[in-house]
């Protein structure tokens, strides 16, 4: 099942090469870093998944969501299999940049560290207090530390919370913020078949559609407040933002792309210099994944 699936991933890659500028570049970089996810996840797969089990009665579930409150899972996993997934990845940016050499030698000590100092199991804000932490301290750029971290995460919710994912009704929710984990999107699509906007998390993976004209992070629904750009000819990707709160996301009009199944985490990967052109133009990103440097966001912010 897993060999299927990266090669899906890998056709993706190739793919987006047809969207977006530059691709090429990054092209070698994200098959290493899908390969080595892939075999990451392989080396674990006699285990039952690296998430503590997640479960919900269905009708409780049903009604929350109804009720407009996301379950807000947020299940520990064990603080060495995230960082020796961490470990994997720096391992490939070292090989693709080599110039980064000293940068991620520092940050495998630090990843060292933080495994000694849980020895056990660890939430995904363990995480991101330990990645701010790297920040802070100039061990990685924000870029690199957004890419590993969120990636790393993601990997673990992702495929270990497929199931539950599909069998939670979404098509109850309203909701800006994921159903299942509570986490602010980064990235949808709209819907081939009838340019529905749907959302999809970028922990997870859950997928849900959203009222096209309403931000998602603010619940505006004023259309001369909301608009979008986009950059190539083709207009795939495009960076939607909200004047009332300032944020951005980016969504993927899969009617232009003519495929079936979409793996929208590649694309957002392949389109991330849209990510910082929404930055140049003032707008920060809804879902807290920041991928420009503070000294780029902080001039617009004056
Ligand atoms: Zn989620
Ligand atoms: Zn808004």
């Amino acid at each position: 099942m897993k060999d299927s699936r990266q090669k899906l991933f890998q056709e993706e890659i190739s793919r987006c090469r047809r969207f977006y500028q530059g691709v090429e570049e990054v092209e070698p970089f994200l098959r290493e870093v899908f390969e080595e996810i892939f075999s990451f996840l392989s080396d674990n797969n006699e285990r039952e998944g690296m998430l503590e089990k997640v479960s919900f009665d269905k009708n409780k579930a049903r009604l929350r969501l109804k009720k407009g409150e996301s379950m807000g899972v947020n299940p520990s996993f064990q603080a060495d299999d995230f960082v020796n997934l961490l470990q994997r990845l720096g391992k490939v940016v070292v090989k693709n940049n080599p110039e980064l050499k000293t940068s991620l030698y520092n940050f495998q000590t630090c990843l060292e560290q933080f495994q000694n100092e849980f020895e056990g199991r660890i939430t995904r804000e363990d995480v991101w207090e330990f990645k701010d932490l790297l920040l802070n301290e100039g061990i990685l750029a924000r870029d690199m530390a957004t890419f590993l971290f969120s990636l790393g995460l993601s990997t673990f919710f992702r495929f270990d919370l497929e199931k539950v994912a599909e069998s939670l009704r979404t098509d109850l929710w309203e909701g800006g913020n994921c159903a299942l984990c509570g986490e602010k999107p980064h990235f949808g699509m709209l819907r081939s078949e009838d340019g529905a906007k749907v959302l999809e998390c970028w922990l997870c993976g859950t997928q849900w559609v959203h009222t096209r004209i309403k931000c998602p992070f603010c619940s505006n629904t004023a259309q001369e407040e909301m608009g979008y750009f986009t950059v190539e000819e083709n207009e795939v990707c495009r960076v939607q933002f909200c004047r009332r709160c300032g944020s951005y996301y980016k969504v993927f009009d899969t009617r232009k792309i003519a495929e079936e199944d979409i793996i929208l985490l590649v694309h957002n990967l392949a389109t991330l210099s849209h990510d910082l052109l929404a930055r140049e133009e003032g707008f920060k990103p809804g879902s807290g994944l920041e991928w420009a440097e503070e000294s780029e966001t902080t001039e617009l912010n004056d």
